[in-house]
C-alpha cells in the first residue's frame, strides 16, 4: 500500500515539487499518474523508493515511513518495488535471460535451478520465453521494454511502477504494453503508471491521477481529470 499524506518535497534549490498531496494506493489497484511536465511526477517517482525524503508530511510505501527509513533499510524496501524506465536500462552485454536473472542475483539468489524457473516463468508471462537466448540490441523497442517489465516482476514485489514506459515504443506496441501491465495487476501486483498518453489512459477505464505544479488535482476513474469515458 502507498499513503501519501500532506507531503511535501522541497529541494535543494527551494522548488517544492510536491506541495501538500494526499494519495493512497490500496493493494491490488491500477493507477495512471498523469500531468505536465514539471507536475511532479518524477519527484513522486523518487519519494517512493526513498532516492529523496519528505520534507513535510507523510509518505508510507508497505507500511514503510520513507521519512523514517535507515539508509541500510532503503535496498529491502527497493526489493518491495519493480520499477520500469522508459530507457529500459538493460545490460545490452548480456541476453535477455541473463539480465533478468541477474536482478535476482543482486538480491542474493544463487539456486540457479530457482533463478531458471522463475526467469523463465516471468518471460514466458511477457511474452518472450522465445527470446531468452537474444542480446537486447536484437530486439525490437517493445520486446526490450517487456524485458525490463519482466525484470522488475522477477523478485515478486507488491507493486510495479512503470515511469513513461511507452515513451518510446509505436501507438500500437503502447496499447500492447499497457495492455500487458493491466494484465500483471490483474495477477495481484498493485500497478502505478506514469504516462503522458491521454489518449491510451482514456481508453482504459482505470483510476487516473491528474497531478498539477505539485498537487493532485484530479483523482478519478475514468479519463484524464476524470473526465466521463464515452
Ligand atoms: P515531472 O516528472 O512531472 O516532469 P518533476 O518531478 O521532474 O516533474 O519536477 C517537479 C518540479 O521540481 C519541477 O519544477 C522541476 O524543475 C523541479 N525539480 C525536479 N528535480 C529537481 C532537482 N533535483 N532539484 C531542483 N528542482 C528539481
Amino acid at each position: 500500500m502507498i499513503r501519501l499524506s500532506d507531503t511535501y518535497v522541497r529541494y535543494a534549490s527551494g522548488v517544492e515539487a510536491l506541495r501538500g498531496v494526499n494519495l493512497t494506493v490500496t493493494d491490488g489497484e491500477f493507477v495512471f499518474i498523469v500531468g505536465p511536465s514539471g507536475a511532479g511526477k518524477s519527484t513522486l517517482l523518487k519519494l517512493l523508493t526513498a532516492e529523496i525524503r519528505p520534507s513535510a508530511g507523510l509518505a508510507l510505501v508497505n507500511s514503510v515511513s520513507i521519512s523514517r527509513l535507515k539508509r541500510r533499510h532503503v535496498p529491502k524496501l527497493r526489493r518491495s518495488l519493480g520499477v520500469v524506465y522508459q530507457d529500459f536500462r538493460l545490460i545490452e552485454r548480456m541476453n535477455v535471460f541473463e539480465n533478468v536473472a541477474f536482478a535476482m542475483r543482486v538480491v542474493g539468489v544463487s539456486d540457479s535451478k530457482k533463478i531458471r524457473k522463475r526467469v523463465m516463468y516471468v518471460l514466458e508471462l511477457v511474452g518472450l520465453a522465445e527470446k531468452a537466448d537474444r542480446m537486447p540490441a536484437e530486439l525490437s523497442g517493445g520486446e526490450q521494454q517487456r524485458v525490463a517489465i519482466a525484470r522488475a516482476l522477477v523478485n515478486n514485489p507488491d507493486i510495479i511502477i512503470a515511469d513513461e514506459p511507452t515513451g518510446n515504443l509505436d501507438p500500437e506496441k503502447s496499447r500492447e504494453l499497457m495492455e500487458l501491465l493491466a494484465e500483471i495487476n490483474e495477477l495481484g501486483s498493485t500497478v502505478l503508471v506514469i504516462t503522458h498518453e491521454k489518449e491510451l489512459v482514456n481508453s482504459f477505464h482505470k483510476r487516473v491521477v491528474y497531478l498539477d505544479n505539485g498537487c493532485v488535482v484530479g483523482d478519478a476513474i475514468g479519463g484524464y481529470s476524470g473526465e466521463a469515458v464515452e
